[in-house]
């Protein structure tokens, strides 16, 4: 179920959105005050806050700064007519929309649904996208482990996946050999030889490059070690 948390201090106006929002299929939290819906924020977590400007003796904005050091949840403003100053504020500093009162309940479901299809479209972008590290035609998926060079799918070992992801998280970064023994093989140089970082260096290069003994992904610097050529898709 979506929750929503609607923060408003006139009591009336509160229940009618909780009324409405709930007859529409909503879980309704109502916080009267800042405080409260700081409290609820990190209590029920909500999809979406819908969050009055005018609070009182406080200002909403200053309940969204305060909101925004604990989530992330998209927020609606509503706001007094003619705001304008206001509402170009509100938007500046992280509100996602923003209602002008008075407002129709259908105004409120449409703006309510799109800023959640917003934030969900944003959201499954995100998971796509994030495990995911591209150069050019490489692709490197840290989520599925899978590598794909021109659209290819590259058959790696997972201790060769687990080096070439290393090197490229941090591209141009030069790595010693004792560097990625720790790193990707979490042993210290004294247990395992370096000579197994050269091997495994080689077959990657092997799987990865054009032309092995000229490596555009993965370089040698000499007498330091190895790196990750983050432009090189570009040549
Ligand atoms: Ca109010």
């Amino acid at each position: 179920m979506t929750k929503i948390l609607v923060v408003e201090d006139d009591a009336d106006n509160a229940a009618l959105l909780e009324k409405f929002l709930t007859g529409e299929g909503f879980e309704v939290t109502v916080a009267g005050d800042g405080a409260s819906a700081l409290a609820a924020t990190s209590s029920t977590q909500p999809d979406l806050v819908l969050l009055d400007i005018g609070l009182g003796e406080e200002d909403g904005r200053d309940v969204l700064r305060e909101i925004r050091l604990l989530s992330d949840v998209p927020t609606i403003f509503l706001t007094g007519r003619g705001l304008e100053s206001e509402r170009v504020a509100g938007l500046k500093m992280g509100a996602d929309d923003y209602i002008v009162k008075p407002f129709s309940l259908a105004e409120v479901s449409a703006r309510i649904e799109s800023v959640l299809r917003r934030a969900g479209a944003n959201l499954a972008q995100h998971h796509i996208d994030a495990p995911t590290l591209r150069f050019g035609d490489l692709l490197i998926n840290e989520n599925t482990h899978e590598v794909h060079l021109n659209g290819e799918r590259l058959e790696l070992t997972s201790k060769e996946f687990a080096l070439l992801a290393f090197l490229a998280r941090s591209p141009r970064q030069v790595f010693s050999r004792e560097q990625l023994l720790e790193h990707v093989w979490e042993s210290s140089g004294e247990w395992q030889n370096a000579a197994t970082v050269t091997e495994h260096i080689r077959r990657l290069r092997a799987k990865i490059e054009t032309d092995p003994d000229h490596p555009r992904w993965i370089t040698t610097v000499r007498g330091v070690g190895y790196r990750f050529e983050s432009d090189a898709g570009a040549s």
